[in-house]
This record gives structure tokens, sequence and C-alpha cells, in this order.
């Protein structure tokens, strides 16, 4: 079951024909993991491709989506939120060390942590699963 997705399609030039290559990238989720996947098609030639992954996605679909899409903001819903729950979501859903999700869960208390939409949607409901309600602001690119 995916819950959420976002998508944008990219032209380059194919390398094959030199024909228009729109290659369809996205990230969504499914069944409450983090996902991604590009597909390409040449308009021209055969040339057609499929790809997709689990986790966090390839830096070049992460820019493209935040190109199109704007990214989302993420923060705690409260002041009052136990760090102990924070730090645990935080490295369970997006596999940082304790220094790293110490950081990270400065930003969700402060200016907040940004990414794309599907990705902070992802890191939103891995904190209410510990009872951590969050806020999503959405800004447009
Ligand atoms: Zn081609």
């Amino acid at each position: 079951m995916i819950t959420a997705t976002q998508g944008v399609k990219v032209t380059s030039t194919c390398a094959t024909c030199d024909g228009v290559l729109v290659r369809d990238v996205g990230q969504f989720i499914d069944r409450g993991r983090l996902s991604w996947g590009v597909e390409g098609r040449c308009r021209l030639c055969s040339d057609a491709w499929c790809e997709m992954g689990e986790g966090p996605a390839p830096e070049e679909i992460r820019q493209a989506l935040m190109a199109e899409h704007g990214t989302t903001r993420l923060r705690l819903a409260t002041r009052e939120a136990g760090l102990v729950p924070v730090l645990r979501a935080l490295r369970e859903v997006c596999h940082l060390s304790l220094g790293e999700a110490r950081l990270a869960a400065a930003d969700l208390t402060g200016v907040g942590l940004v990414g794309t939409s599907v990705e902070m949607a992802h890191l939103a409901e891995g904190l209410r699963k510990r009872s951590v309600a969050t806020t999503l602001v959405p800004s447009p690119a």
C-alpha cells in the first residue's frame, strides 16, 4: 500500500540516439517504507528502463523533487515532547547515529528539519508511532 507519493518528469538527451529522454522520478512510502523509483523512456528510440530502491533516494532525485515541488519542514508540535522517543524515532527511521540524531532532534524542536514532502511524511509517521506529534509545513519551490 502506497501512502504518500511525489514525482517529477525530468528530460535530458538520450545517450543512444540524441533524442529526448524522459525520466519519471519519484519518492513514495510503500507499506511504511521510504522508497524511490526512476522510469526512463526515450521518445525517439526504444531505450527504456526502470529502477527502484528502498531507503533514501539518490541525491539527484531529491534535488529534482525539491526543485519542482519545494521542500517540507517538519517540527515537533509541542516543546513538551520527550527527547528519548524523538531520538529513537530518528535513529530507527533515518538510520542516524546517536550524535546525528541529537543534532536532528535539536532542529526538530527549533527551526525544523527540511526535506522532500515524502521524506518528512515518513519521519512524521515514525514519530507519531512513538506518540510524538509533529507539524508539517510545505514551502513551495
Ligand atoms: Zn534514444
